[in-house]
């Protein structure tokens, strides 16, 4: 769906990110609740009981005050499926938020029946660029390994099917990389290949594991360090072609980067233009570093205010001296990378 005003009003907004003038969030990673039905080793956000998640009243306060400032809505959980009124929620950022280009979330794939009427919802609205993704860590006896449930694959490829018949939403499969599935990308591919046969290798995204403790309830941390090749992103023409092609060549080269390095290889643009916000309202740095800024129910859901507290301009500094934990994460990689344009010379 093209909507030019919301185009060139996000452009205008990563031009003044790349010139250091922006001074309000475009984009807001949301969780909106810890539940979720897989059992992944990595995480442990499955052993949470959800408790005093924000309610609908309270999306209506923050959506409004973020207003025309927020271009990008990536909602998160847990399983976001699992809210029962994650269309209500999307509802109410979609009212309030005039300039919404981008919404995007990923799904375990579990629950196909929620997931398509979201999917529905969001092809049928004015949101330009609609993403969504379901995770698949390797093949079938690779993803059970990694994310429990003995039919957890063949779900999330059914899921991955179905959203693919509905129109205006860029469906992706999401391979995230650990030391123990990292050797088998192309398997990965190759299988669910075996499952839709029109499924391209551009649609399977890679992205790097990483630690948390507020958001994965793991120890942070850089991450495992999985093997990479060092051409592990898709040969594709459409790379040259697509901006999300060339988004995803840049991250992929810069992954094999961070991995010598262990050092985020653009600088951050977490706390400036994005944002953690908890189920709970509290506002974070990013999804890996543990660092609360302070809390959105606590101000009236005045994001702005808590931005300009001394505590928010001392983690800023830190995030610009790399005194943060350093990562590659790709919640954050893409829109630094989009923050960096001008700095980023291949
Ligand atoms: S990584 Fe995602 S799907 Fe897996 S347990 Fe955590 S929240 Fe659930
Ligand atoms: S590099 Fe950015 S996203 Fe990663 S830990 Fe530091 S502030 Fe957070």
């Amino acid at each position: 769906m093209l909507n030019i005003g919301k185009y060139l009003n996000f452009s205008i907004k990563v031009a003044l990110a790349n010139l250091n003038k922006l001074h309000h969030p475009y984009k807001i990673f949301l969780v909106i609740t810890k539940s979720c039905g897989s059992r992944c080793l990595n995480c442990h956000i499955w052993r949470e009981v959800p408790t005093n998640e924000l309610g609908l009243d309270e999306y209506e306060k923050l959506s409004i005050n973020l207003g025309k400032h927020l271009s990008w809505l990536n909602i998160s959980g847990g399983e976001p499926t699992d809210r029962d009124d994650l269309i209500e929620i999307l509802k109410i950022f979609i009212k309030n938020c005039p300039n919404l280009l981008i919404v995007n979330f990923t799904s375990n794939g579990l629950n196909q029946k929620k997931l398509i009427e979201a999917a529905e919802y969001l092809s049928n609205s004015n949101i330009p660029i609609i993403g969504i993704n379901i995770s698949i860590d390797g093949p079938e006896k690779m993803h059970i390994k990694l994310r429990g449930g003995e039919d957890s694959y063949l779900k999330a490829i059914a899921s991955l099917k179905a959203l693919r018949k509905l129109k205006n939403i860029k469906v992706h499969a999401s391979m995230t990389l650990f030391e123990a599935n990292s050797h088998l990308i192309e398997e990965t591919f190759k299988e669910i290949k075996g499952h839709i046969p029109n499924f391209r290798r551009t649609q399977l995204h890679l992205n790097q594991s990483f630690h948390s403790e507020h958001y994965y309830r793991n120890k942070a941390s850089s991450g495992e360090t999985p093997k990479l090749q060092p051409h592990i992103g898709t040969k594709s023409l459409l790379r040259f072609l697509a901006p999300m092609e060339i988004l995803k060549s840049i991250y992929l080269k810069n992954l094999i980067k961070f991995q010598k390095t262990k050092k985020n290889p653009i600088p951050c643009s977490s706390l400036t233009s994005n944002v953690y916000i908890s189920e709970h309202g509290d506002l974070y740095t990013c999804t890996i570093w543990n660092q609360k800024v302070g809390s959105l129910r606590n101000e009236e859901f005045d994001l702005h205010k808590i931005m300009n507290t001394q505590k928010a301009k001392d983690l800023r500094l830190d995030i610009s001296n790399n005194k943060c934990i350093n990562c590659w994460s790709p919640c954050e990689a893409f829109p630094s990378i989009l923050d960096n344009l001008l700095k980023i010379h291949k």
